[in-house]
């Protein structure tokens, strides 16, 4: 079984708690990495080594830190397969998606590295005479950077590549699900040449890693990626630090009476059962009109029958496994829930006959729009559709829930297109494409419930520093803004 460690201050070591967890191989449920429990003395420490590292990385040129940064790329590339795999076996993926995240966490150090001979601020003319006024972009700080199970490679990359281009120094917890990637990440951050003590990590439980984080004095900023209920609980327990969050959605895929139904079906299939619905990006719902409905319920069903699950690491796998035992049980409970609020089950609905946490993929239709299955987001392989009439009732539908963080419309009218750019509300929505594909050269986050902030792009920039403004007055007198 693999062994992983803490990494503080530059060293992999123990918890002080002495105690373990382990990961398992949600494909056929095996134990697959053994992992330190950390505590919160564990976090104490990590956030002491981040201070003390903090003074020398945020004087470094925003150049030279970025030497690193391309240096991260060159291994990741190299390693792209190896990284690859494990991720797959312990998340559960399928190897060609798993790629695709290694591939994201190249890109964004790659973009991130190349700002660190940008990091712009701005000059703009002063009021007064003989004085010059601009801007220029600090760090945070020491930053705690809370991160989920289903990009267990990118997700880490996208928070800590713009925190280091900034000069901030980190606190990583990573999911206990999957703190293999995320250790993996930090050893190719070491041979990289990051110096000691600017990126530590705990492993560990919510409760004694996670929320002293949260919580902690010397922390200035949060980066977080999860569910709501834990969003709620960093807004309340973080006091005054910057926080950053990206809670999930209950995303939709419209489609037009003159959709290209071929391309929405791909769009949907890809969407909805992509990483087994375990995108914070999924199509979980499907709102089409009911002139096409017939006709796409058909074609869809076909195409879900179809797909085949297995091993993420078998090239004939579609689907592979959920997480854990809790999440089937939820696209279990979510499939009772729907029949019971009379939506029609097409296919799936069950538990497949296999090791391994696999759930059928699963096609409701005559969904209605306040229903609970499509209303609340299950994480899992669970798709519904749900009929209108116009692109009006259709945008109605598509608003009406919680989140709000992808959209995608199917439709060869620009007018349908436009309205649905401009009206949805959500922070990405994709036009004759599915609810995923995020570039990390463009910002990403939602409104609503979704959270706040943005990540990637020049937005992922602004999430890990400040604005810090300077004035210089060479006229030799006291001047006086706003009054002289
Ligand atoms: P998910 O369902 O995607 O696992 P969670 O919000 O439960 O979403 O977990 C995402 C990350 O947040 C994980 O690393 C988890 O350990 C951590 N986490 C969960 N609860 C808390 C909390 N109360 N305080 C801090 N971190 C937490």
């Amino acid at each position: 079984m693999r062994e992983g460690k803490l990494y503080i201050g530059g060293k992999f070591v123990n918890s002080s708690s002495r105690k373990k967890f382990i990961s398992l191989n949600p494909a056929n449920e095996r134990p697959f990495g053994r992992y330190q429990l950390g505590n919160k003395n564990d976090v104490d420490k990590a956030v002491q080594a981040a201070k003390k590292a903090l003074p020398l990385w945020k004087k470094t040129p925003a150049p030279k830190r970025a030497e690193i940064l391309f240096e991260v790329v060159r291994l990741l590339k190299k390693h792209k397969e190896r990284l690859a795999k494990l991720e797959v076996l312990e998340m559960g993926k399928v190897y060609s998606e798993a790629t695709g995240d290694v591939q994201e966490a190249i890109d964004v150090f790659e973009y991130m590295a190349g700002e660190g001979r940008r990091l712009f601020g701005y000059t703009t003319p002063s009021e007064l005479k003989n004085k010059f006024c601009m801007t220029i972009r600090i760090p945070l700080g020491v930053v705690g950077l809370i991160t989920p199970w289903n990009f267990p490679i990118a997700i880490p990359a996208w928070k800590l590549a713009p925190a280091l281009i900034c000069g901030n120094t980190c606190v990583l917890k990573p999911s206990s699900d999957t703190p293999g990637n995320a250790i993996e990440l930090i050893k190719i951050l070491e041979e990289a040449g990051l110096p000691k003590g600017v990126v530590n990590l705990v492993t560990g439980s919510a409760k004694d890693v996670g929320e002293p984080i949260v919580k902690h004095s010397g922390i200035q900023g949060l980066s977080f990626t999860g569910s709501v209920e834990t969003g709620k609980f960093i807004v309340a327990n973080a006091g005054l630090k910057k926080v950053g969050l990206e809670l999930g959605g209950k995303n939709a895929i419209i489609v037009m009476e003159d959709a290209d139904l071929n391309l929405a079906v791909d769009g949907i299939v890809w969407g909805g059962f992509g990483t087994t619905g375990q995108r914070c990006t999924a199509a979980s719902r499907v709102i089409v009109h009911k002139k096409v409905k017939k006709e796409l319920e058909e074609r869809l069903l076909r195409r879900v029958k179809r797909l085949r699950l297995g091993s993420g690491l078998k090239r004939s796998t579609d689907v592979g496994p959920l997480i854990n035992e809790k999440a089937v049980e939820k696209s279990e409970y979510y499939t009772q829930v729907g029949k019971k609020q009379r939506a029609k089950l097409l296919c799936g609905g069950e538990r497949a006959d296999m090791k391994g946490f696999f759930f059928k993929p699963t096609l409701f239709t005559n969904v209605k729009p306040k229903m609970r299955i499509a209303q609340e987001e299950i994480f899992g392989p669970v798709v519904s559709l749900i009929p209108v009439s116009g692109i009006g009732q259709a945008i109605r539908v598509c608003n009406g829930v919680s989140y709000g963080l992808s959209s995608a419309i199917y439709t060869k009218d620009i007018k349908n297109a436009m309205i649905a750019a401009q009206e949805i509300e959500t922070g990405l929505t994709y036009i004759n494409s599915s609810t995923i594909g995020s570039e990390v050269h463009l910002p990403f986050g939602g409104v609503k419930d979704t959270g706040n902030g943005r990540e990637a792009g020049i937005e992922g920039i602004h999430e890990f520093s400040e604005t810090k403004v300077i004035y210089i007055d060479y006229s030799g007198k006291l001047q006086k803004a706003q009054i002289d």
